[in-house]
């Protein structure tokens, strides 16, 4: 972990936050390379969901939350965690994360008994703080998914069974963030909600686990440091009927990547119910007995249902660790030196590839290298850059470091011959490329 967190600072991937002013405890920013990593990270999450498959829509919905949408969720009840204080040095523990029941600060047993602690944070609405104009931080992206259910059907005309995907920021107060990005009180979630007929679902919930997993390993994450954990009945949840946890070996210990639940009518359910108590006149469907606003109409029988849902949610920033600690690596070389190399999976790497002319003060090279680097950034396959630092071993090395798939370095051959080698990454190999067909080669090494 130390040296994950030491390469991410020193190359810009993330940085804490407020660092200047001492940090804030479980929030980081996201650098000019781990904004990148980042992007890539959510844009192969994206069209893996939305782009190939059209049974599944997009969302962005609103991260200040209405407390009534947070209280029929049942998140204002159950949405918290047990947490103790400890009587001897002051600090403030999850319980059931303690070792011996024992204070991680200073190793007291004398604690408290565990209480909830509820995770959402809330925040004023409005020019008066009166108390009851309060909007809660969004703890996950799900809520504004089911309560654009019949928006999006109407809007989109789905029949089950069917998706909502969204990504976005999520806020979670936690009592001890902890594990550099692995638990923050601040970061991004990939959710879908898949909905589909009640009684499809276990086999559909088991199917999702293995449409995940396999995404997950092509996103680099070896399915040899994965365990899939079915969560006891006990630990469920508060609207699970059953949920498989994705683990994987982080660096401090095998621990939760994903969750994938079902998380059954649970939801819709419950905002139905709601509108119906509020006497809300949404909608009500036309035909037969039900006038339940959040349903479907199964397109076999006619019948109007509440679909059931499974919902793979996946972290952000619990990715980009995952990934980054399988694609970080420490080669001796040759020569008796090291290097370290980050064997990103290309579509992830930040820059996609590194043009360096030879000279940095030689006009003709550094105008054809430009040349080069505005060809390839017109493919749109993510950022390339001109490095012109007058030094290739120097520039082999940051880019070794950081993951860019290749180098490619404009000499003066290049101006005689429109040729430029180019260094490949992971095997150090160099080879003789005509300029005419940088492009293809490019495309070939990033999409595979
Ligand atoms: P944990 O048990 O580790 O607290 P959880 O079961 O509460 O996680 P979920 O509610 O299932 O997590 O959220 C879905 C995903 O969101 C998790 O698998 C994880 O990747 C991510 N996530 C949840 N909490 C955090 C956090 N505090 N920091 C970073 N990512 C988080």
């Amino acid at each position: 972990m130390d040296d994950l967190v030491s390469l991410c600072k020193r190359r810009g991937f993330i940085f804490q936050s407020g660092e200047i002013y001492g940090g804030m405890q479980g929030m980081y920013d996201f650098g000019p390379l781990g904004v990148e990593l980042k992007n890539n990270l959510k844009q192969a999450w994206w069209s893996s969901m939305i782009y190939e498959n059209d049974n599944i829509e997009g969302l962005d919905a609103s991260i200040l939350s209405n407390p009534t949408v947070l209280k029929y969720s049942g998140h204002e009840d159950t949405f918290s965690d047990p947490m103790v204080d400890c009587r001897e040095c002051k600090s403030r523990w999850r319980s059931d994360l303690l070792e011996d029941d024992k204070c991680p600060g200073c190793g007291s047993k004398d604690l408290t008994e565990p209480r909830p602690f509820n995770l959402m944070f809330k925040t004023n609405v409005g020019p008066i703080d009166d108390g009851d104009s309060f909007a809660y931080l969004r703890p996950e992206t799900a809520q504004q998914i089911f309560t654009n259910f019949k928006n999006v059907v109407d809007s989109s005309s789905k029949t089950l069974p069917f998706g909502i995907a969204q990504i976005g920021k999520a806020f979670r107060n936690e009592i001890t963030p902890r594990n550099f990005i692995f638990r923050v009180r601040e970061f991004e979630q990939m959710e879908l909600e898949f909905f589909v007929i009640p009684g499809t679902d276990e086999e559909w919930h088991k199917k999702w686990v293995e449409i995940r997993l396999s995404w997950w390993e092509q996103q680099g994450v070896c399915s040899e440091n994965i365990e899939l954990y079915d969560v006891p009945k006990d630990e469920l949840a508060h609207y699970s009927k059953g949920t498989i946890d994705v683990m994987y070996k982080f660096p401090h210990g095998l621990e939760e990547l994903e969750g994938i639940a079902n998380r059954t009518d649970f939801d819709l359910g419950s905002h139905t119910k709601n509108q119906e108590e509020l006497n809300i006149s949404a909608n009500v469907m036309d035909n037969n007995s039900s006038n339940t606003r959040l349903a479907i109409q199964d397109q076999e029988t006619n019948k109007w249902v509440v679909p059931f849902v499974i919902e793979p949610s996946a972290g952000v920033e619990r990715g980009i660790l995952a990934i980054m600690n399988e694609a970080y690596n420490l080669e001796q070389l040759d020569n008796g030196k090291e290097r370290i190399v980050l064997k990103l999976k290309p579509h992830l790497s930040p820059i996609k590839a590194a043009v360096i002319p030879l000279k940095k003060n030689n006009e003709d090279l550094v105008n054809l290298a430009k040349n080069v680097k505005n060809s390839l950034q017109k493919l749109n396959l993510g950022r390339i850059i001109l490095e012109n630092t007058g030094n290739i071993g120097k520039g082999y090395r940051r880019h070794d470091e950081i993951g860019t798939p290749l180098c490619i370095t404009i000499d003066f051959d290049s101006l005689e011959n429109q040729t430029a080698t180019v260094r490949d990454r992971d095997t150090m190999l160099q080879e003789t490329i005509a300029i005419e067909n940088l492009q293809d080669y490019l495309i070939k090494k990033i999409n595979g």
